[in-house]
């Protein structure tokens, strides 16, 4: 029997969001320095500080959905329950993830919100729960300020609805968890497919689905233009931008292979280093944790600890941006410069480049790779080793 003040959040996140553009399905694109599904699991899991949380998510997806909750806050993760996998479509998704809850520990309610849909306020949270326990299925709505008209086939006007009798709906759908569950079940079994919402569903089973007072600013994020409006948002939660800089350098010995920047480079000698020596990633580490003020890489991974022996260096940039992210902030920019005569970097920039975003979970947008030789003066001229310079800019939320 599920006990009716414990709830759940089932979010909605298996779509392939081809309506963003190509490329990775829009709840994994970043935003703002991190996925957006991060920012909805994380708004959620801060603005409803009870409830447990699910995301029905794409099976193709399951590496994308654990590296964005990675850095989700420790205690935060508690109550993040593993992800369910969806189906074709968002009805399937959302009755699989329901059957995972009913199968775990079926809570008393359960609200359905979109992965796409980061801005959800507490406030909004609370009436959800609230009208799911007096009515047993209710949804946000707000009231139109446009008028509506409805055309036929030739886009010709056909009626015009009373607009005080119209709401547009949004999510968190609200719902008594036996309810819902049954509704979808049947209407699975009844193979009924056009059904848009979960209001829908709960309608087309019989019951009445009452509305409650949305949020504006409850936006979902559904084109790129969404996304920019929705970045410049969080953007400017994030006012207090900082700057670091970071300077490596390694000698060159025997070997047939470099790391830089997480990708291995053939060449006639290889960096000596107790880890795998990639120095472009400890100098933009090191840039990283300067903008915080958090010491330095060798404090944070003596070299003297046995466990980073031959580590991949891209451990040591995750988890400085993970020092970033528990702040709340983002990085903004790495512009980084290594300095060797060889291995030529011209042929694998690009490749640096992706990889150094793809490792910082930002777009290549905000990365930067150069290169430049030290006309051949110097230690470095003589090819005793590679250095790097990196400047990291960061933002954070005002405080400290
Ligand atoms: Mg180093």
């Amino acid at each position: 029997m599920s006990k009716t003040t414990d709830f759940a959040i089932l979010v909605v996140a298996a779509g392939r969001g081809s309506r963003a553009g190509p490329g990775v399905p829009k709840q994994y694109r970043p935003l703002a320095g991190k996925p957006l599904i991060a920012w909805t699991l994380s708004t959620l899991l801060k603005a409803a500080p009870t409830a447990r949380l699910k995301a029905a998510i794409h099976r193709d997806d399951l590496t994308a959905y654990e590296r964005a909750v990675a850095d989700l806050e420790t205690a935060d993760l508690e109550r993040l329950l593993p992800p369910a996998f969806g189906g074709e479509l968002r009805q399937d998704s959302v009755r699989l993830g329901l059957e995972a809850l009913a199968q775990e520990d079926p809570p008393g309610i359960v609200l359905i919100h979109d992965g796409a849909r980061p801005f959800v306020s507490a406030e909004l949270l609370a009436r959800a729960h609230d009208a799911a326990s007096r009515h047993g299925a209710a949804v946000p709505g707000l009231p139109l300020t446009d008028t509506v008209k409805q055309v036929d086939a030739t886009t010709r006007i056909i009626a015009t609805p009373r607009r005080e009798t119209l709401r547009s709906v949004q999510t968190p759908q609200a719902f008594a968890f036996d309810l819902i569950l049954a509704a979808h079940r049947k209407a699975a079994q009844a193979g009924q497919t056009g059904l848009t919402d979960d209001a829908a569903i709960a309608e087309w089973a019989g019951h009445a689905v009452y509305v409650f007072e949305g949020e504006r600013e409850n936006m979902k994020i559904t084109d790129t233009q969404d996304f920019a409006r929705a970045e410049a948002r969080l953007l400017r939660e994030l006012p207090d931008v900082r700057t670091g800089q970071g300077f490596d350098i390694h000698a060159l010995g025997p070997g047939d292979h470099v790391w830089i920047g997480g990708v291995k480079i053939p060449h006639d000698h290889s960096l000596v280093g107790h880890s795998d020596a990639d120095v472009l990633l400890h100098a933009i580490t090191d840039a990283v944790l300067g903008a915080l003020g958090d010491g330095d890489i060798g404090s944070h991974f003596p070299p003297s600890d046995p466990q980073w022996r031959g580590a991949a260096s891209s451990i040591f940039l995750t988890a400085a941006l993970g020092k970033l992210r528990a702040r709340g902030g983002m990085l903004a920019h790495v512009d980084a410069m290594l300095i060797g005569e060889r291995p030529k970097i011209g042929p694998y920039r690009d490749a640096i480049r992706a990889s150094v975003a793809k490792i910082a979970g930002v777009s290549e947008t905000r990365v930067a790779v150069k290169a430049t030789t030290s006309e051949r003066l110097g230690s470095l001229g003589r090819e005793e080793g590679i250095a790097a310079l990196a400047i990291a800019t960061v933002r954070l939320p005002t405080g400290d």
